[in-house]
């Protein structure tokens, strides 16, 4: 099974290339249990089966099971839009089984991972000395980057504190349960962290002794920017690590129409962006970034016998390991090094600015229908409102409806205790004509 296997090869590549050629790609469905258990029932055998009967039940069965992400009719959570170049790159990061773990096994890949970091870093305006890793998604860089927060602020016999507001992601009061870390939830006046907010909480008599503060650009539900100048500067006050997560909206940077919202940025003790969420990478994939990488280095990297030979003491020796908890790790930064490399900067800026501008047409679209509120004004391509009149079932069979019609895949969310509709933009392909379809239905 290891020896090269011309009638596989063509088999699989076939296969890839039929799925690379869809246009557009079938959003698909949910499974069902009993059919899908029967569908691989004695498969696994010790025997094993014909590559083309294998692939014939993953194509046929499985495949229309997983409802597509990269479909430009999928909006709901946050949708995924991988660039061809960038998918295709992926399987030469297969194919080649391209580590990124240290600068001794796998130098070439880890200078084009920071290659792309730099530029991201650049985007912030982070510092020359800025660096770090890619990891598998913003919930592992979150927690990579809050645990080099807590450790560098070792000033506290109690638990330590981080503030965060109500908006920040899920992935954020995971990582406080994890490190042992309790939040401090400041307020928010229309679900935005201000410095002020801030300023307040610290100084309240429940505050206790916070080390850091979460900000968010944009927020996942509704696409909020917090205040990052004003969190930066009582940051600075109080001597606290800023942490940004713009898992989701971090990409903004790279669209000129609101990057004046990120003003502040630069000021990150660590930043996080996805980009197989709106940098158009393939699964999975977040840049991390730390403005002091040696802080995170003293954290996160691990000490072995047999791991010594790694650690040479020479500066220029760049071990994405050390800068998140991993070890093993593919060089999953390497598809977007890629297409970057093929399309230009250009192209991803343009990309970004087609679903922002959708955003806007949409919230258009849904003032002029009487029938239909708008939430707010979207801030990026994430936009909230409602069916006048209806309830939470409505919401739910509604999405149903439109998801068994293969019109979308859009589920409802919650907005201050309500049931609402949402739309996430990213797909370049997602047009006006399908946001109308869509409204229609409603
Ligand atoms: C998606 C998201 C995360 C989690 O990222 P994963 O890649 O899903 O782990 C964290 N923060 C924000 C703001 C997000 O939108």
């Amino acid at each position: 099974m290891h020896d090269y296997d011309e009638r596989l090869t063509d088999l699989v590549f076939s296969y890839m290339r039929d799925r690379l050629a869809m246009d557009p790609v079938p959003l698909d469905h949910p499974g069902v249990k009993d059919k899908l258990d029967i569908a691989l029932a004695g498969l696994i055998n010790a025997e094993g089966n014909d590559p083309a009967k294998v692939l014939d039940i993953y194509a046929d069965q499985l495949a229309p099971s997983v409802i597509s992400a990269d479909s430009p009719r999928f909006l709901s959570f946050i949708p995924a839009a991988p660039t061809k170049a960038a998918l295709l790159f992926d399987m030469v990061v297969s194919c080649a089984s391209l580590q990124g773990i240290s600068w001794l096994e796998a130098s070439g890949a880890i200078a084009a991972e920071n290659q792309v970091l730099r530029l991201i870093a650049d985007k912030a305006g982070m510092p020359g000395t800025a660096g770090g890793c890619f990891v598998s998604g913003g919930s592992a860089a979150n927690l990579s980057a809050l645990v080099v927060a807590r450790d560098a602020a070792r000033r506290t016999a109690g638990r330590p504190r981080v503030a965060v507001s109500d908006q920040a992601h899920s992935s954020i009061t995971n990582t406080l349960n994890i490190i042992g870390v309790d939040p401090l939830v400041v307020k928010t006046s229309d679900h935005r962290l201000t410095g002020e907010a801030l300023r307040a909480a610290l100084e309240g008599d429940e505050a206790g002794d916070v080390i850091a503060v979460v900000a968010t650009c944009g927020t996942t539900n509704a696409g909020i920017i917090d205040d990052l100048a004003g969190v930066a500067e009582v940051a600075r006050e109080h001597d606290l690590w800023f942490h940004v997560d713009g898992a989701y909206g971090g990409a903004g940077l790279f669209a000129p129409s609101v990057r004046g919202l990120y003003d502040g940025i630069e000021h990150a003790d660590s930043f996080v962006v996805d980009p197989h969420k709106w940098l158009f990478a393939p699964f999975d994939c977040a840049a991390l970034l730390y403005r002091n990488p040696r802080l995170a280095k003293a954290v996160h990297t691990q000490d072995a016998s047999y791991l010594d030979v790694l650690h040479t003491g020479e500066e220029e020796d760049w071990n994405p390991t050390d800068y998140a908890y991993h070890l093993t790790r593919r060089a999953r930064g390497l598809p977007l090094w890629f297409s970057l490399a093929v399309h230009g900067v250009g192209a991803y800026t343009e990309a970004i600015e087609k679903a922002l501008s959708l955003a806007r047409r949409s919230a258009d679209l849904i003032r002029e229908n009487e029938k239909l509120e708008l939430i707010r004004e979207p801030t990026l391509s994430a936009v909230l409102f409602r069916r006048r009149g209806w309830t939470h079932d409505d919401y739910r069979s509604w999405s149903e409806r439109l998801l068994a019609g293969q019109i979308g895949f859009v589920t409802p969310t919650g907005w201050e205790g309500e049931t609402v509709a949402r739309f996430a933009f990213l797909h370049p392909n997602t047009t006006i004509g399908i946001v109308e379809e869509i409204l229609a239905t409603m």
